[in-house]
């Protein structure tokens, strides 16, 4: 790697800290993504200073995981983690070190990391620090564990996850040992919790080599996540991946595909179970319900529904027929609900040309009857949306009354 491929910001950390007196390098998913020619996410920076002294050296930190060790510096508006060089204690519970030591030594810092490709360090004097022979490991395109797999696993189940999700996301393979490591343990990742796993997943979904994607269900680690749905995805074969690939890279329309065939109550059982927050439940379930009924393709029901669901739920309900049911009329759907957005169609009460106080002047009673006859008067302008005029309405809801 040239010098040159690092971001100032991040040069000026490395000098900053060595001129404390400290050592300092890029680590992680950063110096792999480089390798790879890929523009990384964030830069991660491990050093030999402890935290406290790292917060001396910069005017702008917060402490981020203090006790992990993290200080996050602000340099022009972005945020750099800087960590300790860190060796953690036993895994009691495959998840959580019982307990986290500062060191002074780069190679125990890597030697904690989960793959040979996040276990290298860079500096632009020092060069490359790859005592477990990452580098060779990303130019052949292998996730291998850092020493002993299966230990590896046993210390921190979620690896194996982040092992399927490195794999998709980079094209990657497992190496043998790793994987037979993985069928092993997977058992385990019943320890993580439901939110880290929920994460994880949806990084999976969206990644962009899905044929890598198989190797969740292949190993079993689906089916000790959620045997239902590892059997539902089973059941669907060759036709799954295709569909997923071919949806734009948005977590609502993703889920709504992995969960296909769910009834809403199987549905709602597993969002739940996997700590959705409610927007995205009520979201992914409205477009399952839909999912199985043709779109109108005329003006007034096409209307009606999108004043019911959202113009947003129908574009994505589109975008699922198109794959689920090729043969259903979605182009006509599409081309209609163009057609009603252009013009600027009335859909929902916000947009009628009449509200709830126009009709209390009218000597509307305050209360239910209201509203029927707010949903009667925009029925009328779904029917016809040139009948969206306050006057006109106001006539209308004289008669209705
Ligand atoms: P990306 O950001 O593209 O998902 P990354 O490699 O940067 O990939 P992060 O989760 O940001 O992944 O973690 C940064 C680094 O921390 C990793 O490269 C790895 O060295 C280490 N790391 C993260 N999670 C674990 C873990 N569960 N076990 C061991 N090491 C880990
Ligand atoms: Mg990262």
């Amino acid at each position: 790697m040239r010098s040159n491929t690092l971001p100032e910001d991040v040069l000026y950390i490395l000098n900053t800290l060595n001129q404390g007196g400290y050592e300092a390098y890029i680590v992680g998913g950063c110096v792999r993504d480089t390798i790879l020619n890929t523009t990384p996410k964030d830069w991660d920076i491990t050093t030999s200073a402890q935290p406290e002294e790292t917060k001396k050296l910069f005017s702008h930190t917060f402490d981020t995981g203090i006790q992990h060790g993290t200080v996050t510096v602000v340099l022009n508006h972005t945020n750099y983690e800087v960590t300790t060089y860190r060796v953690e204690g036993n895994y009691e519970d495959c998840r959580h070190p019982s307990s986290v030591s500062f060191t002074n030594n780069l190679r125990e810092d890597l030697l904690r990391r989960d793959f040979t490709m996040n276990a290298i360090a860079y500096h632009p004097k020092n060069g490359y620090q790859d005592p477990f022979r990452g580098m060779e490991d990303i130019q052949r395109k292998t996730i291998r564990g850092v020493g002993e797999a299966a230990l590896r696993f046993q210390e921190d189940a979620l690896r194996m996850l982040r092992c399927v999700r490195f794999a998709a996301q980079l094209g990657f393979s497992v190496e043998n040992e790793t994987y037979q490591a993985l069928c092993e343990n997977k058992e385990r990742i019943q320890k993580i919790s439901v939110e880290r796993i929920h994460d994880e997943m949806e990084k999976l979904w969206l990644c962009q080599y899905d044929e890598k994607m198989s190797l969740l269900w292949e190993s079993g680690l689906l089916k000790a996540i959620d045997p239902l749905l590892s059997a539902r995805i089973v059941e669907r074969g060759n036709a799954f991946l295709p569909q997923l690939r071919n949806l734009p890279k948005d977590p609502i329309l993703r889920w709504t595909m992995v969960l296909q065939d769910y009834s809403p109550q199987e549905a709602k059982t597993f969002l739940k179970k996997f700590k959705f927050d409610n927007d995205s439940l009520k979201r992914i379930c409205l477009l399952l319900e839909n999912l199985a009924h043709e779109l109108p393709t005329q003006g007034y029901p096409l209307r009606t529904l999108a004043g019911k669901l959202g113009v947003d739920a129908i574009q994505q309900l589109l975008l699922l027929q198109e794959i689920l049911h090729p043969t259903s009329p979605f182009a006509e759907t599409a081309q209609c609900l163009n057609e009603i957005l252009t013009r600027g169609d009335c859909l929902t009460l916000k947009e009628l040309a009449v509200d709830g106080q126009m009709l209390m002047e009218l000597g509307i009673p305050k209360g239910k009857a209201i509203g029927n006859l707010l949903a009667a008067l925009l029925n009328l302008v779904h029917q016809n949306p040139q009948w969206n005029q306050t006057q006109f309405l106001l006539e209308k809801a004289k008669d209705l009354m």
